[in-house]
C-alpha cells in the first residue's frame, strides 16, 4: 500500500467522443484486475479515513476493500464492498465523487485522490463476471415488507430486509423497475443491464415485484397496511419543476425527464412520443445539475442541431459531477453562464424562435450558506433555439393516500421520519429517498433505505 507516490491516479479508460456522440452505450472501460490492484495500492490506509468517515454517505469500508483489491482478493473486496453498500457496481458509476468519497480523501490535496468511484465499481463488475455470488440467507422470516417504489431507496430497503430473511413485496408503477435508474439516468452513465441485473439477485433472493401498479390507485394504501407487518416509502420526488415565464406551456419546452423518459422508452423498444424528438433542432437546456447535464448529453446523441446549457451561476458553482460537466463540454455542448431564462420567444407562426435571458451575477450567501444570484439590468438578449428543454430540479407529487392516513408531512411535502428510524408519523410506516429529503442523489436514498431497513428490523425482530 501507500503508493501513491510512485503510482498516479489513473481514470478508467473513456470511448472516443467522435464515437461515443452516436451511441447511449456507458462510456467509460473499468479497470481490469491488474489496473484496480495498482490504483486500490495507492492508498494510504488513513487512521480517520475520511473518504468514508466524512465523504460516504453509506460509510462503506473503503479503506478495507481497497485493501483487500490491492491484495488481489476480489472475493474479500466484493464482499466488503457489498457489505454496506446495497449496490456498490451502480454506485461506483453514477455518485458524484468528487463530492463526496474522493473529494474527502485524504490525497486529494496534491497527489491526487484514490480512483474510489472506479474502483468500486471495477471490484463488483469483476466479481460478477468471475461468478461470484451474494450470500442471501432466503426467506426465513414470517414478517412480509411491502416496499412502495423500486428507486434506489427502495432498492435498498429490500435488499437489505432480503438478507434478513425477510419477505419483501415491492410495488412499482412503472413497467420497469429502477425508478431514476430506470428511465432518468441514460445508459452511457449507467448500463441498463446492470440495473436489472440487481433486481435479478434481488428476486432470486425473494423479492415479489409487482409492476404496473400505483399504490393508491391499482392497490389500497389500506389494503398494504392490513396485509403487511410493515411498509416502507420510497416513491421518489418526481414533479419537474418550471421557471414560471411566459411561453413555458409550448408544446417545444419539455420537462427534463419527458424527454429523458421518451428517449429512453424508445431506446428500450417501447413507446415512445415523436413530440420529443430534437434530431436536426437546435436545443437550449435550462439548469446546470445532473439532470442538465443528462439532457444536453441525450440531445447530442439524438442529433440536435446544436445543444446549448443556460445556467444562472458558473461552473464552480454547478450542483452535479464535475466529471459529468467535463464530458458534456467534451462532447460538444455549449455552456452559457451566468443567464436566466425570461420568456419564451414565439413567431407569429407559434413556432419557438428563441429564449429571452438575462445576465445574473452572485450577490451574498443565503442562509444555506450558497450565494444567491441576481439579474444585471439592461443585460436582456435572446438565444435563438428551436426547443427548450427544463432541467430545474424536483418538487414533491401529492400522494393523497399519505394526508388520507394522516402521514405527517414537512414543509416542501416531504415526508417527516424519525431520523434515527426512518419512521414516519404512522407507526409501522417508514420512509425515505428523494420523497422524504427532496431530490439529492442515489447514494443518499441507499442510505435511506438502508436505515428504514434496519428501523423495520428492530421492530419485527427486536
Ligand atoms: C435525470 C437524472 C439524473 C440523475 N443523475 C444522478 C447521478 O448521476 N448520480 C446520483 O447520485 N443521482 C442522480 N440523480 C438523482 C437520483 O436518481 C435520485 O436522487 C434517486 O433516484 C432517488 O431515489 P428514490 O428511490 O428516492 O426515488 P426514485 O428513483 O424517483 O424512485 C421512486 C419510484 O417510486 C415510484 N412510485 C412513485 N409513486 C408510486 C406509487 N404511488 N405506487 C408505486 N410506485 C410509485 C416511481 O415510479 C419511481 O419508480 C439523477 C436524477 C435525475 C432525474
Ligand atoms: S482517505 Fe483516501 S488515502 Fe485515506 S483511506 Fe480513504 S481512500 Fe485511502
Amino acid at each position: 500500500m501507500q503508493n501513491f507516490v510512485t503510482t498516479g491516479r489513473e481514470e478508467p479508460l473513456k470511448e472516443d467522443v467522435s464515437r461515443r456522440i452516436h451511441t447511449f452505450e456507458e462510456i467509460y472501460e473499468f479497470f481490469n484486475n491488474r489496473v484496480v490492484a495498482r490504483q486500490a495500492d495507492r492508498c494510504v490506509q488513513c487512521g480517520d479515513p475520511f473518504c468514508t468517515t466524512n465523504g460516504c454517505p453509506l460509510q462503506n469500508y473503503i479503506p478495507q476493500w481497497l485493501e483487500a483489491i490491492a491484495e488481489k482478493d476480489l472475493e474479500k473486496a466484493f464482499l466488503l464492498s457489498n457489505e454496506t453498500s446495497p449496490f456498490p457496481e451502480i454506485l461506483g458509476r453514477i455518485c458524484p465523487h468528487n463530492r463526496v468519497c474522493e473529494g474527502a480523501c485524504t490525497l486529494d490535496d496534491g497527489y491526487g485522490a484514490i480512483t474510489i468511484g472506479a474502483i468500486e465499481a471495477s471490484i463488483t463488475d469483476l466479481a460478477f463476471k468471475a461468478g461470484y455470488r451474494l450470500p442471501f440467507p432466503g426467506i426465513t422470516r414470517e414478517q412480509r415488507v411491502a416496499v412502495i417504489g423500486s428507486g434506489p431507496a427502495g432498492m435498498s430497503c429490500a435488499h437489505f430486509l432480503l438478507r434478513a430473511g425477510i419477505k419483501v413485496d415491492m410495488f412499482e408503477r412503472a413497467d420497469i423497475p429502477g425508478g431514476l435508474l430506470a428511465y432518468g439516468i441514460p445508459g452511457f452513465k449507467l448500463d441498463k443491464w446492470t440495473v436489472s441485473h440487481r433486481f435479478e439477485i434481488l428476486q432470486q433472493a425473494g423479492l415479489t415485484l409487482h409492476l404496473d401498479t400505483a399504490v393508491g390507485v391499482d392497490v389500497s394504501f389500506a389494503d398494504l397496511r392490513r396485509d403487511y407487518d410493515a411498509i416502507f416509502l420510497g416513491i421518489g420526488a418526481t414533479n419537474g419543476k418550471l421557471p414560471g415565464i411566459p411561453g413555458e406551456d409550448h408544446e417545444q419546452v419539455f420537462l427534463a425527464m419527458e424527454f429523458l423518459t421518451s428517449v429512453q422508452r424508445r431506446l428500450a423498444g417501447k413507446s415512445w412520443m415523436e413530440r420529443f424528438s430534437v434530431r436536426g433542432k437546435r436545443v437550449v437546456v435550462v439548469g446546470g445539475g445532473d439532470t442538465a447535464m443528462d439532457c444536453v448529453r441525450s440531445a447530442v446523441r439524438e442529433g440536435a442541431a446544436s445543444v446549448v446549457c443556460l445556467y444562472r451561476r458558473d461552473a464552480d458553482n454547478m450542483p452535479g459531477s464535475a466529471k459529468e460537466f467535463h464530458n458534456a463540454m467534451e462532447e460538444g455542448v455549449d455552456f452559457m453562464f451566468f443567464e436566466a431564462p425570461q420568456k419564451i420567444d414565439i413567431n407569429k407562426d407559434g413556432d419557438i424562435v428563441g429564449v429571452d435571458a438575462i445576465r445574473t451575477e452572485l450577490a451574498e450567501p443565503g442562509p444555506d450558506g450558497r450565494r444567491r444570484v441576481k439579474t444585471v439590468p439592461g443585460s436582456e438578449h435572446c438565444v435563438a433555439t428551436d426547443v427548450v428543454i427544463m432541467a430545474l430540479g424536483f418538487d414533491q407529487e401529492p400522494h393523497p393516500f399519505l394526508t388520507e392516513n394522516g402521514i405527517t408531512m414537512e414543509q416542501w411535502g416531504n415526508i417527516a421520519i424519525d431520523n434515527t428510524t426512518g419512521e414516519t408519523s404512522l407507526p409501522g410506516i417508514y420512509a425515505g429517498g428523494d420523497c422524504q429529503r427532496g431530490a439529492d442523489l442515489a447514494v443518499t436514498a441507499a442510505a435511506d433505505g438502508r436505515r428504514a431497513a434496519f428501523g423495520i428490523m428492530q421492530q419485527l425482530l427486536g
